[in-house]
């Protein structure tokens, strides 16, 4: 599932998300598959951080392949 936000907290700093780029999960067995998916779809790598650290408004933390919990978060900060 794509989930776009303006804004979510990293270790709890509000950082902007780029326009346009959703915030993905991906349990660890995935994570390889879900970083080439966002590739693909997007044509850019997503920044990673460990899905406990992302918090942010009705974010879903549950792996996009296989619905487990997440254990890593794909998106993609705003000017990096
Ligand atoms: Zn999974």
């Amino acid at each position: 599932m794509d989930q776009k936000l303006e804004h979510v907290k990293i270790e709890g700093k509000d950082v902007e998300m780029h326009p346009g780029f959703p915030v993905r999960f991906a349990c660890m067995e995935h994570v390889d598959e879900e970083l080439d998916d966002y590739v693909n779809d997007f044509e850019t790598a997503p920044d990673t951080h460990r899905a406990e650290l992302v918090e942010g408004d009705g974010l879903d933390k549950r792996c996009r392949a296989c619905g487990a919990p997440a254990k890593m978060a794909l998106l993609k900060e705003k000017g990096l």
